[in-house]
């Protein structure tokens, strides 16, 4: 959960999406742009083989204290650990400042602790430099890490601060790069890191290396081909439906580097809307029994019992109860239960412009159910089902928007790609249901070639493989940063490649060349 971004004007989408569908440049001479910061750049070499990149991950931007280890080797990745502690914030009713401080604070030393037990021993004839020697507990060395990457925003300025310095201080001891990403950047990122996590790890293939397991994401079985070259999936141009506690965002990638923001909430952000229906709608008993400040999966959980166990390879059949909007005209009539007589208006319904807003549905929810306290389950049931299908189809009818424009725009523009694939990433995308939503909206609005790719939940909550993922995919592409870097509570994804004035992931200080220096 993090903390909402800034609001920006947006004009209807197919002025973006005109420029942005069109064929990328080629990164090197964006990097130009860049060198000023630097007496020795060294930008890309395309031509070169991959390398293997071992990354230490470390996410602090809101109540999650994460670590990870994940190795990168061409277009294959492993986990080799993906640890997080969540601060207890469950007496707040939400995400309470200091609480969360202090669990960073607290936390943090022992998992990057952890991790250094999950680097992989180092070969015997390894440069004693690129070594971490540990007694306990048994004397053994560790490859040490090529990067450390690190959260640099958006997120609460206090607790990023901390995954910050701690990355500094990893990246000045051991002397290796830091690279301090954005985290929704990291969230469009992870499928990237799926496909690649789903190739064969090369070492199995050609030099019989072992794979330990991630705590959190089991690894994909492996065939035994070399995945060195293998494109990573989805290739860009993408689009993805960020979906989280502080954002709700829809984006065009054209690159790494280069997003165009499409939508965005202006309020609430659906995470946020989905935990306040949770706490209006679910009965106090289950409330109190809570092991967390997720509301939004235990309404879920709720709607739909059958969902709860999220590693049943059997989903929960939603088919016999959702049937997808067939016109722009059935997803904006309001819902009035045959059984009780209330109603629920969908969000935006009489206006087409690339928004979200969750908040009035949030409103409704909440007055029905302090107008009626006495509420049975059966009639909080549908209620959560309800609000829940409207949010989702309110997502779904700016993805429809979008691809409409992306289609006439498309059109009109020689030499233009068009999206195959929507991501859906954040928190909010571990729901079962918004998935099913999504998918049955696209094929029966004319989009059944789009595909939906969404991460398995471990890696659509806040986690820190994502962010050595996106640190890995920033490094090769020629950047690292500054160990000046400061955290930056609001950073939009929304910009140029270049940077310069155009904002976006290259549009803040502290990017330096690979291999330029630091002053
Ligand atoms: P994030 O900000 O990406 O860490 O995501 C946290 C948000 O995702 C919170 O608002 C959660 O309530 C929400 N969330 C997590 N799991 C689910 C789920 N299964 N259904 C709906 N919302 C969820
Ligand atoms: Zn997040």
């Amino acid at each position: 959960m993090m903390t909402a971004m800034g609001i920006m004007r947006r004009p209807a989408a197919s002025g973006l999406l005109q420029k942005a569908l069109l064929p990328s440049v080629s990164g090197h001479s964006r990097h130009r742009s860049h060198r000023s910061l630097s007496t020795n750049s060294n930008p890309k070499d395309t031509t070169a083989r991959p390398k293997r990149l071992l990354a230490l991950a470390i996410e602090t931007s809101c109540d999650d204290t994460c670590v990870a280890v994940i190795e990168k080797y061409g277009g294959s990745a492993r986990i080799l650990l993906n640890t997080k502690i969540t601060s207890d914030n469950r007496k707040f009713g939400g995400v309470e400042p200091i609480t969360t401080i202090e669990s960073h604070t607290a936390e943090i030393g022992h998992l990057v602790e952890s991790a250094l037990r999950s680097l992989p021993e180092a070969d015997p004839g390894a440069d004693r430099t690129e070594v971490l020697s540990f007694r306990e507990p048994h004397p053994v060395t560790r490859r040490q890490p090529d990067i450390i990457c690190v959260t640099r925003g958006p997120g609460m300025m206090a607790n990023l601060g901390i995954g910050l310095t701690m990355a500094k201080g990893l990246s000045v001891a051991w002397q290796v790069p830091l690279v301090a990403v954005h985290h929704m950047q990291a969230h469009a990122l992870t499928p990237r890191l799926v496909s690649a996590i789903n190739q064969p790890w090369p070492s199995e293939a050609t030099e019989g290396g072992t794979t330990k397991e991630s705590t959190l994401l089991p690894q994909a079985a492996a065939p035994a081909r070399n995945a060195l070259d293998t494109p990573l999936q989805p290739a860009f141009p993408f689009l993805s439906l960020l979906v989280s506690g502080g954002h709700t965002q829809l984006l065009l990638s054209r690159s790494i580097t280069s997003h165009s923001i499409l939508a965005e909430s202006h309020n609430a952000a659906i995470g946020d809307m989905l935990d306040k229906c949770a706490r209006a709608i679910l009965p106090p008993s289950l409330l109190d029994q809570a092991q967390d400040i997720m509301y939004g999966a235990q309404l879920e959980a709720f709607a739909f019992p059958g969902t709860q166990d999220q590693t049943t390879t059997t989903p929960y059949d939603y088919g016999y109860w959702y049937t997808p909007p067939a016109r722009r005209a059935d997803e904006i009539r309001p819902y009035v239960s045959p059984t009780h007589g209330w109603s629920l208006t969908p969000p935006l319904s009489e206006r087409r412009d690339m928004t979200f807003d969750f908040s009035g549905l949030s409103g409704q929810v909440r007055a029905l159910t302090q107008k009626n306290p006495a509420m049975g389950y059966p009639e909080r049931r549908e209620l959560a089902r309800q609000a829940m299908r409207l949010a989702f189809e309110h997502l779904a009818s700016r993805v429809l928007f979008a691809l409409d424009s992306i289609s006439s725009s498309t059109a009109k523009e020689e030499g233009a790609t068009t999206p195959t694939t929507l991501v859906v990433a954040g928190g909010v995308a571990s729901n079962r249901f918004l998935r099913h939503v999504l998918r049955a909206v696209l094929d029966a609005r004319g989009h059944a070639g789009l595909a939906v790719s969404c991460p398995p939940a471990a890696l659509c909550t806040d986690n820190a493989a994502m962010i050595g993922w996106a640190g890995a995919e920033m490094y090769e592409a020629g950047w690292r940063s500054s160990l000046r870097v400061r955290p930056i509570r609001k950073w939009s994804m929304d910009g140029e490649e270049g940077g310069d004035g155009g904002g976006g992931i290259m549009g803040v200080d502290g990017w330096l060349p690979v291999g330029g220096e630091d002053r």
